[in-house]
């Protein structure tokens, strides 16, 4: 078996709050003891990124996060030659600097990125645990600490970006949604300052907007967005205001949606 990674002592700085829905921490810690790669499934906004910084932090690990997008290519993760001062120099990308120095590099979102993606990250998610860099002729050995999570969204409707079998079968998988009324409403009360009470009715209101995802919405309401809707009540706008900006505008470019939906906060969040 290989070496079991050590935990290294905290830094000062604060772990990130994260309420955790069931043994995904444990589960986390276990995978990387054990040297298994991490896949989160699961909508947008609904704490993989926060649960990811969180883990970082506990188990002393630094963190390179990268948003993937259709333009992002093998070599923005790996690294390139750039010229400094008329010389040729090597810059590492985030996975290469998470190997060198042993940390976690989480991909978000990871079907957005190009395909020559899954082809790096393929000898890094098995036994070998290695990383060829062909410009420079090295092949990185993972140090036990290393460890790759990737997430991605499987509700989007979009047969093209879904992750193939081939490449989902070399992860551990956990799914994630949003949580349970009592604690979303307590996550939302602690990000944005406002009281629980005051909460509460807006995660009602997202609760009824999430029940209209695949019928007149692509998403739901996200935990990040009743985040943003109560740190704006909070700040002083009206719930009226915030709800229209936070929790409906962002969700649909259909003006009678957007109407139905209003009516439908109305009558939720009186
Ligand atoms: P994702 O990566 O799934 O798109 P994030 O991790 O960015 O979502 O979550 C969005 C926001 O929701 C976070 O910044 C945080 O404020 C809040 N949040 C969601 N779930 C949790 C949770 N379980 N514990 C603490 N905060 C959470």
């Amino acid at each position: 078996m290989n070496a079991i990674p050590q935990i290294k002592t905290a830094t000062a700085e604060a772990t990130p709050l994260y309420v955790p829905a069931g043994n995904e921490c444990e589960l986390f810690e276990t995978a990387w003891r054990r040297q298994l790669p991490l896949l989160l499934k699961g909508p947008t906004g609904c704490g993989k990124t926060r649960f990811v910084s969180h883990m970082a932090k506990r188990l002393g690990l630094p963190l390179s996060t990268v948003s993937c997008h259709d333009d992002l290519a093998a070599a923005d993760l790996t690294g390139r030659f750039l010229l400094k001062g008329g010389d040729t120099i090597w810059v590492d990308g985030p996975l290469t600097r998470a190997v060198r120095e042993g940390g976690i590099c989480y991909l978000d979102e990871i079907v957005e990125a190009r395909k020559d993606v899954a082809v790096v990250i393929h000898p890094l998610t098995d036994d070998r645990r290695i990383l060829p860099l062909e410009r420079t002729a090295e092949v990185l050995e993972a140090p036990p600490e290393f460890m790759l999570v990737v997430s991605y969204n499987p509700g989007y409707q979009n047969i093209l970006k879904t992750l193939k079998p081939s490449t989902k079968q070399r992860f551990v998988a956990i799914e994630f949604d949003f949580l349970p009324k009592d604690q979303e409403i307590a996550i939302v009360a602690a990000e944005s300052g406002l009281e629980e009470r005051r909460v509460a009715p807006l995660v009602a209101l997202a609760h009824r907007l999430r029940a209209l995802k695949g019928h007149d919405l692509e998403e739901g309401v996200s935990t990040r967005l009743l985040v943003y809707c109560a740190s704006l009540i909070e700040s002083g706008l009206s719930p009226r205001d915030a709800i229209r900006a936070a929790l409906i505008e962002p969700l649909t470019d259909d003006a009678d949606v957007r109407a139905a939906l209003f009516e439908l906060a109305k009558a939720v969040v009186a």
